[in-house]
């Protein structure tokens, strides 16, 4: 689960990672206000979208080509003059009001959003810093060594893809053991390769020790604090902070789960994890409604190979009753760029004979505007076949993975399936 820059840094600031003083606005007005209230220096305005590049991303009107925002927040374009930036350092009241007027309610697109871009709907007003030094901090887990690791780099506030990809050598990583934390060795080893010294060295382990516990504490699955500052006056910031939380842990943070924005989230998912049900939006126009993640995976692996680009992926888990079905063909079948649907399913626990009624019972539910495959296997699959070929609906049934994934890249291509 992702949540906005000013609910990580509220959760930063709980667990005692200074981060600048700041304030959410929803109008511009507001953030005259704000200014007033953060004092009378420099004053950053932010874009709160759930994505990164902000600073060089473009917040546009319908007016503008999406591509081309893209091709100028992506920096292959040049940036026309007064296109507003999502990160904006300001210096009035008035430039602070005029700042969120050119963000609230556009789209902002950066190179992480794609064309699409996203809306904005809060600001978050910060008070700003002088930098002396721009350093980067992340943590993620890493599948390998099986724990989390707290990466460091004296290479903040740019890309930290490019930074690994061209002088890996320059991020400093430390894994951590999730039963104690940043050990205090581990905290000097850090600061040192952050270049930290004296007092702002012993803020910068605190800063670093405390960043760790909370990403342990509230099963987060990544945080990002890019850049994190070092003050003129030698104090120790969070400019800028992504915290991702692990989905099955949310449960147990009712704190977190409240942070969720669902106007961020795909509508079909949101549905999809309303009725239990597991469902991935892709770009291709194939829905797949399958039981079981490993054979979601298996047959977008199939329908991939027979030339097919899966739409989506759906998994009704073990089971599979009417009422699952027909809520998963709803939200399959709002997607616009489905040309097809395949059902797949291996009938284990549920035997295929009642899966085949549940499907037929579905589908006369539905207006089923695009060409159905259905593919069982399992007990009872003579009967479940039997049931749907005699039904007299327009249901195409499959002997075996293959010839499911065949037919349903016919049907969607428009030849016979
Ligand atoms: P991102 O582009 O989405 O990662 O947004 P950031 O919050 O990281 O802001 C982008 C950039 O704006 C940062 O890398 C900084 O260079 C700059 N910035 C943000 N806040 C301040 C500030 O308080 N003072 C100064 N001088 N620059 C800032
Ligand atoms: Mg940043």
């Amino acid at each position: 689960m992702k949540v906005h820059e000013y609910q990580a840094r509220e959760l930063l600031e709980q667990a005692g990672v200074a981060v600048p003083r700041g304030v959410v606005v929803t109008a511009p007005v507001e953030a005259a206000k704000a200014y007033d209230v953060l004092g009378d220096g420099l004053i950053v305005v932010k874009a709160q979208v759930h994505a990164g590049g902000r600073g060089k991303g473009v917040a546009v009107g319908p007016e503008i080509d999406r591509d081309l925002a893209l091709a100028i927040a992506s920096g292959k374009k040049p940036r026309p003059d007064g296109m507003a930036k999502g990160v904006q350092l300001v210096k009035s009241a008035a430039e602070a009001q005029s700042a969120a007027a050119s963000l609230l309610g556009k789209t902002l697109v950066t190179y992480q959003t794609g064309a699409l871009g996203q809306t904005i709907s809060k600001v978050l007003v910060t008070a700003g810093h002088k930098i002396a030094r721009e350093l980067y901090l992340g943590m993620a887990i890493d599948r390998n060594l099986k724990c989390p690791v707290l990466m460091a780099s004296t290479e903040g506030g740019v890309e930290i893809e490019t930074v690994a990809a061209k002088t890996p050598e320059k991020i400093h990583r430390e894994p951590i053991d999730v039963g104690v934390g940043l050990a205090d060795f581990q905290a000097r080893k850090v600061c040192k390769a952050l270049g930290l010294t004296g007092p702002t060295a012993k803020k910068g382990a605190v800063f670093l020790k405390n960043f760790v516990k909370l990403f342990i504490d509230k099963d987060a699955s990544l945080a990002e604090i890019n850049p994190l500052i070092v003050t003129d006056s030698g104090d120790v910031l969070a400019l800028d902070c992504k915290i991702n939380f692990d989905d099955n842990a949310v449960f147990r943070h009712p704190d977190v789960a409240a942070m969720l924005d669902e106007s961020e989230e795909d509508p079909a998912e949101l549905r999809a994890a309303r009725t239990g049900l597991s469902y991935v939006s892709l770009d291709g126009d194939i829905a797949c409604l399958v039981n079981g993640a490993g054979l979601a995976m298996s047959t977008m692996d199939l329908i991939k190979y027979h030339g097919g680009e899966p739409a989506n992926f759906l998994d009704v888990g073990g089971g599979a009753d009417k009422d699952q079905v027909l809520e998963g063909f709803r939200i399959l079948l709002s997607s616009p760029n489905v040309k097809a649907v395949l059902v797949n399913i291996f009938g284990g626990i549920m035997q295929c004979d009642i899966i085949a009624a549940a499907i037929l019972a579905a589908y006369d539910e539905i207006d089923f505007r695009v060409p159905l495959v259905v593919r069982l296997e399992g007990t009872n699959v003579d009967l479940g076949k039997a049931l749907l070929e005699k039904s007299g609906r327009k249901i195409v049934t499959a002997d075996g993975l293959t010839d499911a994934a065949r037919r349903v890249v016919a049907a969607a291509r428009g030849s016979a399936a």
